[in-house]
């Protein structure tokens, strides 16, 4: 492996394809079609891919909007050269008002006080801001609710400067295999945009992973996507078994080495607690990985990593920097073996879903943890080759 950087590399690695990034874009750009955009969610570091690298693949694959939790990662992308459409999804602090301005960033507004901050300074500014609302259709989170959207309407002459561009809302059940309750609440956002669309220069969009994947009548004018552009469905293997399309790919791989190797006669506690004790001669293999490092202590005596291209079960506690493997049934392993954590070797392999199964949760929640607490090195799987670290 060639690296750009000569600096002493942490032996976790989280490996994020680009390509797979690229491609997964394009599969779905092609299912939702190509007169509705697609935009890419990158907060939370893009799932935990690296905000900066996940916007520059989807870009190259044509993306054109893309979405950040809070106005700082705007800026960061735009620093970064990433050009169209920044969503802020979660609003700002009256400091940061000029921010939008300065960085062509678009706000999503869910109360009055944004949009007073926001015409004060177009008005001072002698510029335009165009808004999108968010509106509570069901989520019961943040937005407006549709109640208050003819007041709204009538209210927004009250903020010279600035003018209405979209309308958005969130499904929460959009992963589940009935999408009936997703439609309903669609026929809810549906009515609030036609209160506030009478001229129909409005543009709606509320559709996630969830519905454009399974319940593509909603659509509208745009799809937010986060998790499918990063390879997984948003309900898991069981999405994946249905998918009938182009199978998305996953991204992320996650990677260490074993650091030393033993072997412990029966009846050995192995960790924290002694929560596993060995039945017969067992062979352990140490690995660098812990809690700190994303691999939650609920994983213990739970969780499988590959070595070999085997699969082996982590035993005992997991600790804060350290885990062990059983690897009795794996002959030949010396520290310095690779060992995958996440992703495949030989023709196994370990996706975030079979992760979150033995966390009691979802992929999502696997990508930000394993990405954003380990090094990342991005690769294009075309070429097999490191392009760049961070
Ligand atoms: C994160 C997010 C999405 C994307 O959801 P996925 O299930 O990852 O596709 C869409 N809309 C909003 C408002 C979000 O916060």
């Amino acid at each position: 492996m060639i690296h750009s950087h000569s600096s002493p590399e942490s032996l976790n690695k989280i490996i994020i394809d680009t390509s797979a990034l690229e491609t997964n874009f394009r599969i779905l750009q092609q299912r939702v079609g190509q007169d509705i955009p697609v935009m890419a969610m990158v907060k939370a570091d893009a799932y935990g891919h690296g905000m900066i690298q996940a916007a520059r693949s989807f870009s190259r694959a044509g993306c054109t909007r893309f979405a950040v939790a809070e106005i700082q990662e705007g800026v960061v992308l735009r620093q970064a050269g990433i050009v169209g459409q920044i969503f802020v999804l979660l609003g700002f602090q009256d400091i940061e008002t000029h921010l939008f301005f300065n960085y062509d960033l678009t706000p999503v507004i869910f109360d009055y006080q944004a949009l007073r901050l926001l015409s004060q300074a177009a008005v001072s500014n002698k510029r335009k801001i165009a808004v999108h609302l968010k509106v509570d259709c069901g989520m019961g989170r943040l937005g407006f609710m549709p109640a208050e959207l003819p007041t709204i309407m009538a209210r927004l002459e009250d903020f010279p400067g600035v003018t209405l561009a979209g309308i958005m809302s969130h499904f929460p059940m959009a992963d589940a295999p009935s999408s009936l309750p997703t439609l309903e609440m669609y026929r809810h956002f549906q009515t609030a945009c036609a209160t506030s669309n009478q001229q129909g220069l409005v543009f709606c969009h509320i559709a996630n992973s969830g519905a454009a994947l399974y319940c593509p009548e909603t659509c509208g004018d745009m799809v937010r996507l986060g998790i499918s552009l990063y390879g997984y469905y948003p309900d898991g293997a069981p999405g994946k078994a249905r998918n009938k399309g182009e199978k998305l790919i996953p991204a992320m791989s996650f990677t260490t080495q074993v650091i030393q190797v033993k072997t412990v006669p029966a009846g050995t506690g192995v960790s924290y607690g002694h929560t596993f004790i060995s039945d017969n001669e067992t062979k352990i293999a140490v690995l660098p990985v812990g809690y700190a490092d994303g691999f939650l202590r609920a994983l213990s005596n739970k969780a499988q990593v590959l070595i070999k291209g085997q699969r082996a079960r982590i035993i005992g506690r997991v600790c804060m920097n350290l885990c062990m493997a059983d690897i009795t049934d794996i002959p030949g392993v010396e520290p310095g073996e690779p060992v995958v954590i996440l992703g495949s070797q030989g023709v196994e392999t370990i996706t975030a879903d079979e992760i979150a199964d033995w966390m009691g949760t979802i992929s999502y929640e696997v990508l930000c943890l394993f990405g954003n607490n380990n090094e990342r090195h991005f690769i294009k799987s075309e070429y097999c080759k490191i392009i760049e670290r961070k």
